[in-house]
């Protein structure tokens, strides 16, 4: 179509322009334009009818940041459309002409991005606790399908990076939910939406790394100009067992005991009091060996038997299966193909979005191992990702060596 008829056609449908206070950014250069008088920039389509109110909701949360903090909630520019992951794409881009900190990226219809530069702890931490926190919010909202609002997302993980390392805390993120601008609005259109989203990340996934190469080119070309060096930051490929793993793993085998002991007699010899009673017993077995990776199940043990203590209350509630990528990443709410892999992998829901370094051990000579890549009942059974029964496998292991 010729651009004339087209402009026209436009016009006829738009009418006349209304006169806007911010001029629309059509290009990522506009965005930068832009972020370089205000930080948080959210347009009216992703402002859940209020851009004003959302903006005052982010710069609030970005106030106790040490770092610069920049958020877009924008539609997808002219000069990325057709890009497979835009917010990525537009983040590395922004960074490179606005220097290190931490950018929230969502564009509409597409899947977020969240990258911190220039904090190495903030950058390895992961947003798992922006997930849980979200899949909380969503669990104990109103209506069939609840789905947290962009804004939503974008206020949690402003609030996140003030300590990654720790949950958000419950009383915060229900004041957060309890906003108008919390939740999408229920109606079918919008559930059909984001379904369609989560199949586009999961096939998206396939093709991660493809995708990464494309976004390093793409900024080492557009960065050039700029004279900047403005290079991605690659993530690590491997995720380390955290130096705490052992207490950690005690303090939630303890809880789960204390929740059993609490249990009616009838439940305790009921089958989810036996299958918590079972987890407890190979989480204790395997915290005594001091391997790090025994450590990480006997985490994901203490997770079970938590699961199967709920699951006595309420037994619809499913079993508890772990991100198969990083058990520490919490529950598997997804599945992911992973490279040179023919099956779709349980995965936690950034993992979803774009697979995470996989949980290794350090070796002597080695170096990192991933977990997978181990003679372990860890690696046979993905931490209790891939099958139902891991503490039986993990008792039966373990009767095994001895
Ligand atoms: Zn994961």
């Amino acid at each position: 179509m010729p651009v004339l008829p087209a402009l026209a056609v436009t016009a006829l449908l738009l009418g006349a322009p209304a006169p806007a206070a911010d001029p629309p950014a059509d290009t990522v250069d506009q965005l930068i334009e832009q972020l370089r008088d205000d930080p948080i920039l959210v347009q009216p389509s992703m402002g859940m009818g209020d851009s004003g109110i959302a903006h005052d909701a982010l710069t609030s949360a970005a106030a106790d940041l040490d770092l610069p903090a920049y958020v877009v909630l924008a539609d997808v520019p002219d000069d990325l459309t057709g890009a497979e992951y835009p917010s990525e794409a537009a983040a590395a881009l922004m960074r490179a002409a606005l220097g290190d900190g931490l950018y929230h990226v969502e564009f509409r219809g597409e899947i977020s991005y969240t990258q911190a530069w220039g904090d190495e702890d903030l950058a390895d931490a992961g947003t798992a606790p922006v997930t849980y926190a979200m899949d909380r919010a969503e669990s104990n909202a109103h209506g069939d399908y609840p789905r947290v609002s962009a804004l939503f997302e974008a206020v949690l993980t402003l609030r996140w990076a003030e300590a990654p390392l720790d949950e958000l805390p419950d009383d915060v993120v229900d004041e957060y939910a309890a906003q108008p601008w919390a939740f999408l609005p229920d109606s079918g259109y919008d559930r059909a939406d984001a379904t369609a989203g989560r199949w586009v990340a999961l096939l998206a996934t396939v093709f991660g790394v493809l995708v990464a190469g494309t976004i390093i080119t793409l900024v080492v070309a557009r960065a050039k100009p700029l004279g900047r060096g403005g290079v991605k930051r690659r993530r690590t490929a491997f995720a380390a067992v955290p130096d705490d793993i052992a207490a950690r793993a005690q303090r939630r085998l303890d809880d789960a005991r204390r929740r059993l002991a609490e249990l009616p007699a009838a439940q305790v010899s009921g089958p989810f009091g036996e299958a918590a009673a079972t987890a407890i017993e190979a989480g204790d077995r395997v915290l005594a060996t001091g391997d790090p990776l025994d450590a990480v199940g006997a985490v994901v043990l203490a997770e079970i038997a938590g699961r199967e203590l709920d699951r006595a209350g309420s037994p619809k509630r499913p079993p508890y299966h772990p991100c198969f990528v990083n058990p520490l990443h919490g529950e598997a709410r997804d599945t992911v193909r992973l490279d040179g892999s023919s099956i779709d992998a349980p995965a936690c829901r950034d993992c979803a979005r774009s697979v995470g370094p996989m949980l290794a051990v350090r070796r002597r000579v080695r170096g990192p191992v991933p977990y997978a890549d181990t003679s372990t009942v860890w690696a046979r059974t993905g931490y209790g990702a891939l099958v139902s029964d891991l503490a039986e496998q993990v008792l039966e292991d373990r009767s095994a060596r001895r």
